[in-house]
């Protein structure tokens, strides 16, 4: 059984991540194993998220914009985000880019097989893949099968942010291409929070993105009308080509993930509980966590001494989940409120777990009261409090 010091089952965001962090310290001498089943060679998504700092992947970044557009519900703002700034990073790119760090050294293997078993043991893991076995120091688990997924109705909340992408090009001009709109609302409710986010790569091609926050998926039909009514009603574009479609599924959960599955098992990614569960973002919350994977490797010997954040965020996101739940129907004015009350600062250090309290709570006042008093009702009687 060949050993090595860490092996990565799954190389997606979460694994080529961490390896990237890994071998990119001085004096990295450690033997690491990345085991996927896919070559990650298609751009089978996109990642965007803002950040003050410094972004993680400057070469890569396939768009940085330093504006926002919100069109709520009798409100529309454009936002200047900075220092903020929004970044979009192809798949595809992500891929290439960490091949290109990481099969240049001679310490990094690639396996590109199914992992059937991880079982933990005292001084080492074992890892089973199409009938061979590796075993590792410590392992690093980003395998995430919702179907493995035992939930608990009673206690927790399961919705999924699940969309559908068209990348277009217009006839004519159509788009702001310095402006992505992070949430536009004209389009029915139908019971559930629904919009369209809008990635502009020119003035006449976007990715147009009709989304949903509710439980249960639409067929493919529905996200195809939702996009042909809202480029053709709202804005009143006839004639436009499709390139590209873009599918997803994302798990809004409140349910915990445990971060350590055994004595020398780490889950990282939508696995550890790295989706924020209120928004579905997760790379930038990935690549800080790597880093504090990393710092806790050097200075412990361990992987497992990673920062919790504030515990009052798992009550937030609880809340938000409850009423996007129970009041789908008037998510796009709670967000209309939500954007016209406070500043935009705010609301991404809110977002990002790093508001100090009377921020947060300066936040939830300017919200409306009675879906958040019967969400904490409904969550003390989930046992949540
Ligand atoms: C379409 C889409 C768009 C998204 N956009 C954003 C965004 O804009 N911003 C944001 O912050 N977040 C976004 N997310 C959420 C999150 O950032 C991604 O899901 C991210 O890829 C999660 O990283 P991960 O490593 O946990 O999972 P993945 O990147 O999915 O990696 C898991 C890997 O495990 C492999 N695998 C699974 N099972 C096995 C097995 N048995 N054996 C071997 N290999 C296996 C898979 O092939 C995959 O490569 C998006 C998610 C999706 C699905």
């Amino acid at each position: 059984m060949e050993h090595y010091d860490y092996i990565l089952t799954g190389g997606g965001a979460a694994g080529l991540s961490l390896a990237m962090k890994l071998v990119n310290q001085t004096g990295f001498d450690k033997r690491i194993l990345i085991i996927d089943r896919d070559k990650k060679t298609s751009n089978d998504r996109t990642w965007c998220f803002w950040s003050a700092d410094q972004n993680p992947y400057p070469d890569i970044t396939f768009r940085t914009w330093d504006k926002l557009n919100f069109q709520g519900i009798g409100f529309k703002k454009t936002y200047d985000i900075q220092p903020y700034r929004y970044y979009m990073i192809r798949a595809v790119d992500f891929y290439e880019h960490a091949r290109q760090i990481l099969t240049g050294k001679p310490e990094v293997t690639f396996i590109q097989s199914t992992v059937n078993k991880v079982e933990d043991g005292k001084s080492f893991v074992v890892v089973s893949v199409d009938g061979n076995e590796y075993s590792a120091d410590w392992v690093f688990d980003s395998l995430f099968d919702p179907n493995n997924f035992i939930p608990q109705p009673d206690r927790y909340h399961y919705l999924n942010q699940h969309f559908r992408g068209w990348e277009i090009e217009t006839e004519f001009d159509a788009f702001d291409p310095q402006c992505p709109t992070l949430f536009d609302f004209r389009t029915p409710q139908n019971g559930c929070m629904r919009f369209i986010y809008i990635l502009p790569f020119s003035t006449r091609q976007a990715m147009v993105e009709y989304t949903l926050f509710s439980e249960e998926l639409l067929s493919p039909q529905a996200y195809d009308q939702g996009l042909h009514d809202y480029i053709e009603k709202v804005m009143q574009i006839r004639e436009y080509k499709i390139h590209m479609v873009e599918n997803g599924v994302i798990p809004m959960t409140d349910h915990p993930f445990p971060r350590r599955l055994g004595r020398r098992i780490l889950a990282i990614g939508t696995k550890g509980g790295r989706v924020k569960p209120s928004t579905g973002y997760a790379f930038l919350r990935i690549q800080n966590d790597s880093k504090s994977i990393v710092n806790s490797i050097k200075n412990f010997g361990h992987p497992y001494n990673i920062p919790k954040g504030p515990t009052r965020y798992q009550l937030f996101d609880s809340i938000m989940l409850q009423v996007m739940k129970r009041n789908g129907w008037r998510m796009s004015s709670i967000f209309t409120d939500l954007f016209r009350k406070n500043p935009i600062h705010s609301i991404f250090k809110f977002l990002d777990e790093e508001n100090p309290l009377f921020a947060d709570l300066k936040i939830l006042a300017s919200l409306p009261f009675p879906p958040f008093v019967s969400a904490l009702i409904r969550l003390k009687l989930l046992k949540k409090l």
